[in-house]
């Protein structure tokens, strides 16, 4: 009877675990086919003072659409982390975004920061400061137009501190480093003051919650804190509502990006949008 019931509980999870095997491998497949036909595209994500609302930067989002359907990158970076497809897909992201940062520049007297987020392989490569030094020579951009954006919890299995060595070359070289993702991870702050970090970016959920939950309101207003004594600038993610901007603004945050300001913008919508902000200093 045991007997029985195992292998009922077996043929479920068996069928399912297997459908979700099947899916993966054809995304996969399919990712690898888009990489290797250089058809992963980006957003731009516009980033405002927010004392001041001046227009300071873009975040750079990959963006794939598989069979007319735009598949999240938080279901596909995972695919391309697992499959290694990630250096080359990142390789592939960082190469439009400093084409369109070049542009940009090109048209506009626009001098803020083009931020690019990056995986822990990619900054595993021990060649990787000297190509990205090379790339924004190639491009004609200095490295203090590139941000590098890594999620805190890439700091944690960092094996043999490649990854702060890594940091340290490209903050040697010029280049921007900004912590994605700040609060969901568990960076010591030891660790932290360690390294050669100039923007901390708040995690949505705090965003999310701080208008009704007075413990994120309390979580955002410790991280400005902080950061500032650390010497590090503040970027929030995820703003929505009024609301939530005000409270930022009150607690002097220095950056927001979020849906209230601007949505990422397809690339042809970005000179649009660079011509409305011209002249316009006002609030976001
Ligand atoms: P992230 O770096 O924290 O990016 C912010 C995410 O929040 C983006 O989702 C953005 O579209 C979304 N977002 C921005 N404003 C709002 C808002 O007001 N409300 C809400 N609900 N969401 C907002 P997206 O584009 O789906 O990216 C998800 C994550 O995928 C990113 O999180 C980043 O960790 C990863 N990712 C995206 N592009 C790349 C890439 O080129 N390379 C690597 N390694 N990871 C990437
Ligand atoms: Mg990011
Ligand atoms: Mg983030
Ligand atoms: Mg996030």
């Amino acid at each position: 009877q045991s007997k029985a019931a195992g292998r009922g509980t077996y043929k479920i999870y068996s069928r399912e675990m297997r459908a979700g095997i099947d899916q993966r491998r054809r995304l996969s497949h399919a990712l690898d086919a888009a990489v290797a036909t250089n058809t992963i595209d980006i957003a731009l994500q516009p980033q405002f003072a927010l004392d001041g609302g001046a227009h300071v930067g873009f975040e750079v989002l990959a963006r794939w659409k598989h069979n007319g359907t735009q598949i999240s990158p938080a279901d596909f970076i995972p695919i391309a982390e697992e499959t290694g497809l990630i250096t080359e897909l990142g390789h592939q992201v960082l190469r439009k975004a400093m084409d369109h940062a070049r542009q940009i520049k090109r048209k506009s007297a626009f001098t803020g920061t083009v931020a690019v987020n990056v995986a822990s392989a990619q900054l595993r490569q021990p060649d990787f400061p000297l190509k990205l030094e090379r790339m924004v020579a190639q491009y004609g951009l200095s490295p203090r137009d590139i941000e590098i954006e890594l999620t805190e919890n890439i700091l944690l299995d960092d094996r043999g501190s490649q990854i702060d060595l890594c940091l340290q070359r490209l903050n040697a070289m010029g280049f921007p480093i900004a912590l994605d993702d700040f609060g969901t991870g568990y960076a010591s702050l030891a660790h932290l003051s360690r390294l050669p970090v100039s923007r901390l970016k708040i995690d949505r959920t705090f965003i999310l919650n701080m208008c009704e939950d007075d413990n994120a309101a309390t979580i955002v207003q410790a991280t400005v804190g902080l950061a500032h004594s650390l010497g590090m600038r503040v970027v929030a993610e995820g703003i929505e509502t009024e609301a939530q901007l005000s409270r930022l603004q009150a607690c002097n945050c220095d950056f927001g990006q979020g849906y209230l300001l601007s949505r990422p913008l397809e690339p042809a919508a970005v000179s649009t949008f660079m011509q409305e902000r011209k002249g316009t200093r006002g609030t976001p």
